[in-house]
């Protein structure tokens, strides 16, 4: 029987352990530490089942080039990674050409129009699975391991319901028994296929997305293991998901049943069934892969008191896409069986309900479930209430859309008081609305409804206000993966794209598309350092995107769709156009992108009633970034959020952020006539085509609102106060006429820098923001001052905060040029790239 395999360990390694031949190498060599009696589980490649899931709706869709060449890309990734562990045999690869024509074979027999067939589903994402399993095998092989794929369909035996298959253990037990223990008896590591199993009449079913946690935690409990390892891209457990707070940390041990409410309610890192049936003997840990020898966070039966005590709240969770369903009316007073009935009918009409609250006044009741199955509830439940409803006694059964669930999740909350007021207070500060609130008797969970909008924001606030920062089992650790997306492939993006290619080296960062107003040029590999070279000779020879090889004719949005159907690696998208892309930069943060802008408009731009993009992004959960905006490369912006996130108040900030201006000035200051000066300026590059905008002001006004803004200036760019330094006469004439007449000028500036020099001053172009107001404007400050010694296009920004306040900190240094702006984008891009 089982029970002397006790020493047995299983091994499952999560997609982002197999994205490629390093990874899969990286993953055998764990097991090869200690093979003897080691199970492995493998899931598909990183992205993968989101790509085979997209097959059957192409094929349905009859959009066969699409359907193609998504085939296409999907072999090209497992071959490129075969033949990289197979260095000199052609096995592996046979076997993935093998598996790719079946699988194009079960593609080609969908028909155009059909409707969706869960069990065709499940047979496509299967290969996935399957695949990865025959390449961890290899790599376990080639390193001298003996290891053998066994048909995960013959071993995990469930019931028939497709795409969310329950696992019938017995059988699943009598199957390891029979199969899988004779090979760990022979001293062979069994490699079995994650996520699949077989039905009673032998179709091939899933277990739910993430279920490979599942086939780990199966084999593990039918093998009576003494340890269960989930190997994957984060330190272990933490006390919420990394990608929406940001400092998240790990919990080193954590209760079973603690875990599993986090399952359930939605914390990506566990399947929500996975800890059922565990033994107690099984011990099972949650590891990350970048550092092998950390145990990452073991999931226990013991509890520690003391650990409760202090952190009576251990994690943070979240659902999306629920839809809240409220059942009211007086004539329920007091009216038994009312909840009953409600979950009665769901049940039968097979609605799984995530949360459900009764007013104490019982005048409603309101239940939460996913809104794909909303329309479905509702008509159970005006079926079941069909009575009441025409007595009135219920008046009306309400669906709202787009909710989400925010639960905190500890043991240590029973028996603490203050935690719900805890948790409101902080929803409260974030300034959101709590739809409802429910909480299970067992108090190891209190769960509030809020607007999907939201769902990041409270996270944020209610992690800090358990001090779930301060758990002590050290941060998600940062690891500099990024794909990057360059939104604009101009003088600057081009140097992005190059100073990018120099750093990538030692870290994961790719460039996988550019786009410009013609179209795109995409490789979700990421464009290598050469091709990105001939991409940027072309377009400054002349020639758009669009025309380059294999360029594709889009818009932007397009572009940007096209993109995000990809299952990209932490993706940045980096806007160095000049133009207004609020759509697509709207676009890529509901895709899950953070944003790194150069561009300035987007945050200068209308706030409108959804509060502008930084408040979107902050609903998002997604960070932008925008050093490059303000002062080019210099630390502008870093200095000021840090100053803020310690505490500090920044009251003003006021200097000169036009690297144009400042040259005019400094020429002006020199004797130079105006005319001349800038004349010198647009030969040097360093104008726009049109003189004017410079002039206006406006680009000065839109670093100034910038600023004001991240000091809680409300108003928008026609709050501004601005100062043109274009005559009202020269403001409408056509740009080569006003430049043939700059001499006119002259004789004005002439007169200004002399009434400035006789009180020993000199001209200055300056912008003042605070909190009420942002000024820019002309002034004349004395030449002895740090605005005053102002050389060249160098910028300079003075910022008096509370602690700062006598003598404000000085930010002086070159603000204009394409490198030092381009260096600001980097920064910023190997900033979210490390922080993630
Ligand atoms: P696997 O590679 O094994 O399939 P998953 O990708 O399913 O792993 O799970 C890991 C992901 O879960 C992380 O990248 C992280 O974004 C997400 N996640 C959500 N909540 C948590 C949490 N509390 N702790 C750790 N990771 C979390
Ligand atoms: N590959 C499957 C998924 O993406 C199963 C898993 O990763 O556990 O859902
Ligand atoms: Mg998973």
């Amino acid at each position: 029987m089982a029970r002397s395999t006790s020493s047995a360990t299983v091994h499952k390694f999560g997609g982002a352990a197999l994205a490629d031949a390093d990874a899969i190498r990286h993953a055998a060599q764990i097991v090869a530490k200690r093979p003897a009696r080691a199970v492995v589980v493998a899931s598909a490649m990183r992205g993968v089942t989101d790509v085979l899931l997209e097959l059957p709706v192409l094929a349905r869709r009859d959009e066969r080039q699409a359907l193609r060449q998504s085939i296409d890309e999907l072999r090209q990734r497992h071959l490129v990674a075969a033949s990289e562990l197979e260095e000199d045999g052609e096995e592996l690869a046979g076997a993935i050409n093998g598996e790719f024509e079946r699988l194009s074979e079960v593609l080609g027999s969908i028909g155009a129009g059909s409707s969706a067939d869960p069990a065709i589903n499940d047979a496509v994402a299967a290969y996935g699975e399957r695949m990865s399993a025959s390449m961890l095998s290899a790599a376990l092989n080639i390193m001298g391991v003996r290891a053998k794929v066994v048909d995960a369909t013959q071993i995990i035996r469930a019931d028939a319901t497709h795409g969310n298959a329950t696992p019938d253990f017995p059988r699943t037990a009598a199957a390891v028994n029979e199969q899988l223990l004779p090979l760990i008896g022979d001293q062979v590591v069994p490699v079995v296929a994650g996520f699949i199993g077989s039905a009673p009449n032998g179709a091939i079913v899933t277990l739910g997305r993430g279920g490979s946690d599942l086939t780990a935690t199966l084999l593990a409990r039918a093998l009576n293991a003494g340890s269960v390892m989930l190997w994957k891209d984060v330190p272990g457990v933490l006390t919420a998901d990394p990608q929406v707070v940001p400092d998240a940390r790990l919990v080193p041990r954590l209760h079973v049943r603690e875990a599993a409410e986090l399952a359930y309610y939605g914390a990506k890192v566990l399947h929500p069934r996975a800890l059922i049936g565990l033994r107690d003997e099984t011990r099972l840990f949650i590891r990350p892969l970048s550092n092998p020898e950390s145990l990452g966070t073991e999931v226990t039966t013991r509890r520690d008191k003391a650990a409760e005590k202090r952190y009576p709240v251990r994690a943070i969770t979240a659902i999306g896409s629920q839809a809240i369903i409220n059942i009211s009316g007086d004539g329920m007073v007091g009216v038994p069986g009312i909840a009953a009935r409600a979950f009665g009918a769901l049940e039968r009409a097979g609605v799984s309900v995530a949360l459900i609250s009764q007013a104490s006044s019982e005048h409603s009741i309101c239940l939460v479930v996913p809104t794909a199955v909303a329309a479905l509830a509702h008509d159970a439940l005006a079926a079941a209430f069909a009575q009441q409803l025409e007595r009135q006694e219920v008046e009306g059964i309400d669906v709202e859309k787009d909710v989400a669930i925010v639960a905190v999740v500890g043991l240590g909350m029973s028996g603490t008081r203050g935690v719900a007021a805890r948790l409101f207070a902080a929803i409260a500060d974030a300034e959101v609305n709590i739809i409802a609130i429910a909480q299970g008797a067992s108090e190891l969970n209190i769960s509030v409804v809020v607007d999907e909008k939201s769902v990041a924001a409270v996270q944020r606030a209610v992690h800090s206000a358990f001090r779930l920062d301060k758990i002590g089992g050290g941060a998600a650790t940062a690891s500099a993966n990024a794909d990057v997306v360059m939104l604009g492939f101009g003088r600057i993006g081009r140097e992005v794209a190059t100073q990018l290619g120099e750093v990538a080296r030692t870290r994961s960062l790719h460039v996988v598309a550019v786009i410009d107003s013609s179209g795109y040029v995409f490789d979700p590999r990421g464009l290598s350092k050469r091709r990105l070279a001939t991409l940027a000779a072309a377009k400054a020879s002349g020639t758009a995107l669009a025309n380059t090889p294999k360029g594709v004719r889009a818009s932007a949005e397009s572009a940007l769709s096209e993109v995000r159907r990809h299952a990209l690696t932490r993706p940045i998208l980096v806007d160095v156009t000049a133009g207004d892309t609020s759509a697509v930069l709207e676009a890529a943060l509901a895709g899950g992108m953070d944003i790194v802008l150069a561009n300035k408009n987007p945050l200068a731009a209308r706030r409108g009633r959804r509060g502008g993009l930084t408040r979107s992004a902050t609903a998002h959960g997604r960070r932008v970034l925008h050093e490059a905006t303000v002062g080019a490369g210099l630390p502008i912006i870093d200095t000021i959020s840090k100053l803020q996130e310690s505490g500090d108040k920044v009251l003003r900030i006021e200097g000169c952020p036009s690297g144009t201006l400042g040259y005019l000035f400094g020429e002006l200051g020199r004797g130079t006539s105006f005319s001349t000066a800038l004349r010198a300026a647009m030969t040097l590059g360093y104008t726009e085509p049109d003189p004017r905008e410079d002039l206006s002001g406006m680009d000065v006004a839109r670093k100034g609102l910038i600023l004001g803004r991240m000091l809680g200036f409300s108003g928008e760019l026609d709050s501004v106060s601005v100062e043109s330094l274009v005559p009202v006469e020269y403001r409408d004439i056509p740009a080569p006429e006003f430049i043939s007449r700059l001499d006119e000028m002259d004789g004005l500036w002439r007169e200004r820098v002399e009434e400035a020099r006789s009180h020993d001053s000199v001209l200055r172009y300056r912008a003042t923001a605070g909190r009420d107001s942002v000024r820019v404007g002309l002034v004349a400050v004395s030449a002895a001052s740090s605005l005053g010694a102002l050389m060249g296009t160098d910028n300079q920004f003075s910022i008096t905060t509370s602690r700062y306040h006598d003598n404000p900190i000085v930010i002086t240094g070159p603000g204009a040029g394409v490198a030092v702006t381009a260096a600001g984008v980097l920064n910023d891009v190997l900033k979210l790239a490390g922080s993630r």
